[in-house]
């Protein structure tokens, strides 16, 4: 693959990334430099930020919103901080085939004549499009989001997109009638195929639903998780519990190492896809429970349960203080906490400390290419 550095004509209005005005390894070693301002004071081995090879079009999921100009219907990107919508057909680190279906679908949406919703009114249909890929499956899923449930010519459109791109594998019309920032509402309805698509990661085969977290960066996620399975260092008898454990992924990498284990997940649908996925890759060993992290901490810490290993991966917001209390309680040996925001994750390792889980060392790797973002794996053990 060539290696050369890409170049992204959007960069100065769009804001999601950086690519072309920093050189990609240059982003490793400011990544570097900022995860240790932030977690420095609590870890003191803090490795190399692990980049990718050939790091374009990874992004698994592909966003657009609809919105008009003039008399035609446009998706894009919000420009940074901003409601002014910028047509992007290229974008150099989302996936290929998804920018090429998000094109079609917007000349669909021209040439059925269909209503585009409007932020300010609150009127109109088509709000988003969200596509999603198994990279290894090379399964599609496509979730149009719209404002209500009734979809004129629905049929003729799902017919007119499949002739277009046979690769896709599924449909969903998801309906959001929210005034809300959120892109997708709760109610999904497939319009062609199963409604969820499937993808293989570390050798095991997850379902995943329109409103499951799945991981955006499928082969930086594999070097992630075998970090985070290294760090746990499981001899094959240890209880796990795996916190914000979103369809399982990392739970069940883990299971075949471990004696049992325990994911918690807020979301229902995830937690369904979880209990589904465990099924398939005939995991016993793992059972899920749909429920706030924290309280079923605080509730597994009064009922006096321990564990071995707890393994986290919070969203950016990271965890709470209460998740961290209860977690000392249940006193496992070893935390693995997995974080995809360096600043809460440097709160939460003070937090740890002073609950007497020091930290011992930290491996970034870079899931969000180009982006400000970063994604961090630490082991911390009891004192
Ligand atoms: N470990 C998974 C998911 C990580 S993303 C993976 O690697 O794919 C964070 C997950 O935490 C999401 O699935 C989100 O739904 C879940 N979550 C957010 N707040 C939560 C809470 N308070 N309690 C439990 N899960 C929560």
């Amino acid at each position: 693959m060539d290696k050369k550095q890409e170049k992204c004509p959007y960069v100065e209005r769009c804001g999601a990334c950086n690519l072309g005005k920093v050189p990609y390894e240059e982003t490793l070693v400011e990544k570097k430099k900022w995860v240790e301002e932030c977690i420095g004071k609590h870890c003191k081995v803090i490795h190399d930020v692990a980049g990718m090879y050939y790091p374009y079009h990874y992004r698994n999921k592909v966003h657009a919103v609809f919105g008009r100009q003039k008399d035609k219907v446009i998706s894009g990107t919000y420009a940074e901080g901003t409601h002014t919508i910028i047509p992007i057909e290229d974008c150099q680190i989302e996936d290929a085939q998804a920018s090429a279906i998000i094109k079609t679908v917007t000349e669909l949406i021209n040439s059925f004549k269909l209503w585009v919703y409007n932020e300010d009114t609150g009127r109109g249909l088509m709000r988003h499009i969200l596509i999603r890929k198994g990279m290894s499956t090379k399964q599609i899923m496509v979730v149009l989001v719209t404002a209500a449930p009734e979809f004129p010519h629905k049929n003729n459109f799902v017919d007119a997109l499949r002739k277009r791109h046979p690769e896709i594998t599924t449909i969903v019309q998801n309906i959001n009638s929210q005034q809300t920032t959120m892109v997708l509402g709760d109610r999904n309805k497939p319009l062609y195929g199963p409604g969820y698509i499937e993808d293989v990661l570390c050798g095991l085969r997850f379902r995943i639903s329109p409103n499951s977290f799945y991981q955006i960066n499928s082969a930086q996620t594999q070097v992630l998780y075998k970090k985070a399975i290294a760090a746990a260092a499981l001899t094959g008898k240890e209880t796990v519990i795996d916190a914000y454990c979103g369809i399982g992924t990392i739970g069940m990498a883990m299971a075949f190492k471990a004696g049992k284990v325990l994911g918690i997940e807020l979301n229902k649908d995830a937690v369904k896809d979880a209990r589904a996925n465990a099924k398939r890759n005939q995991i016993q060993n793992i059972h899920f429970v749909a429920a706030d992290a924290t309280d079923y901490m605080i509730e597994m810490a009064e009922e006096g349960k321990t564990v071995d290993v707890v393994v986290m991966d919070p969203p950016r917001s990271g965890s709470t203080e209460e998740f961290i209390m209860a977690t000392a309680d249940i006193n496992p040996s070893r935390v693995v906490y997995i974080s995809c925001n360096p600043e809460t994750l440097g709160r939460d390792l003070g937090w740890f400390k002073r609950e007497g889980y020091q930290a011992k060392e930290a491996w970034p790797v870079d899931l969000f290419c180009h982006t400000n973002h970063c994604e961090c794996v630490v082991l911390l053990e009891k004192r």
